[in-house]
């Protein structure tokens, strides 16, 4: 009995060991799987741009990685309620966000853009956008520029920008703003689409860990500058756009 209840314990403070190690072991990232060539699925599982800048952020720190795949608008509540360390989704910098999340230094520029079929001609500047239906990702700086932007414009707010697209396709929706290079490879799946030749505003992308996490910080913005400055980041986009 004696014995039994030694190997009792034995087992159960190994599997508590192995279970903290393992937890301690692993970085979580957080991101929307939908916005190639940054994330997106293949057959092997998430992909993309931010996938491999995350890897070396692990294979940095020592630690496993496991992505987590969630809407766009739930990343910061993945991070403020500690589901997740740090969010790599093409987010773009702006004031709101930063009274919410720390974020790392820019990897990437880029542009909003608008997607609209090939066989529509109503919109020619910017002010046309005015009263129109426009698509945005719920919770995108498009969804915030647009809101702020075109009070008389009825906006239809999707998780999945393959839904916008398919609500413009389907006429439900006369355009799409979104970033410029998932714009790109949309347009590239999808030959009735195309994007204007009109820019509304630039933005640039960072990694977003909870505020306060310096630590963490600290090592994404070490391996994030290296990457930059080997040109890793403009390879793996290369990679990445089909
Ligand atoms: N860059 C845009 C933003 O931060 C969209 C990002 C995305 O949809 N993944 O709002």
């Amino acid at each position: 009995m004696k014995k039994l209840f030694k190997l009792f314990i034995i087992c159960s403070v190994s599997f508590l060991l192995f279970g903290c190690n393992k937890d301690d072991n692993k970085l979580v990232m957080v991101t929307e799987a939908g916005f190639a060539p940054y994330e997106y699925r293949d057959s092997s599982g998430i992909v993309g741009v931010d996938v491999d800048i995350a890897r070396e952020i692990a294979a940095a720190m020592g630690k496993e990685l496991e992505i987590k795949d969630v809407a766009f608008d739930s990343l910061i509540n993945e991070l403020n309620s500690g589901k997740a360390d740090f969010a790599a989704a093409g987010m773009s910098i702006n004031e709101e966000r930063k009274k919410e999340v720390d974020f790392s230094i820019e990897y990437v520029s880029s542009k909003q853009v608008v997607v609209v079929r090939k066989d529509y001609n109503k919109i020619k500047n910017i002010n046309d956008l005015n009263g129109k239906t426009i698509s945005v990702q719920l919770g995108s700086v498009a969804d915030t520029y647009v809101t702020k932007n075109f009070k008389n414009s009825k906006i239809v707010r999707q998780k999945k920008f393959l839904s916008a697209a398919e609500d413009v396709k389907a006429k439900k929706s006369e355009c799409i703003i979104m970033d410029e290079l998932p714009a790109k490879e949309l347009v590239k799946n999808n030959s009735e689409l195309t994007i204007l030749k009109i820019e509304l505003f630039t933005d640039k992308y960072a990694i977003a860990v909870k505020k306060g996490n310096t630590e963490l910080l600290n090592k994404i913005n070490e391996v994030l500058e290296k990457l930059i400055e080997e040109g890793k980041i403009e390879e793996f986009v290369i990679n990445h756009s089909s």
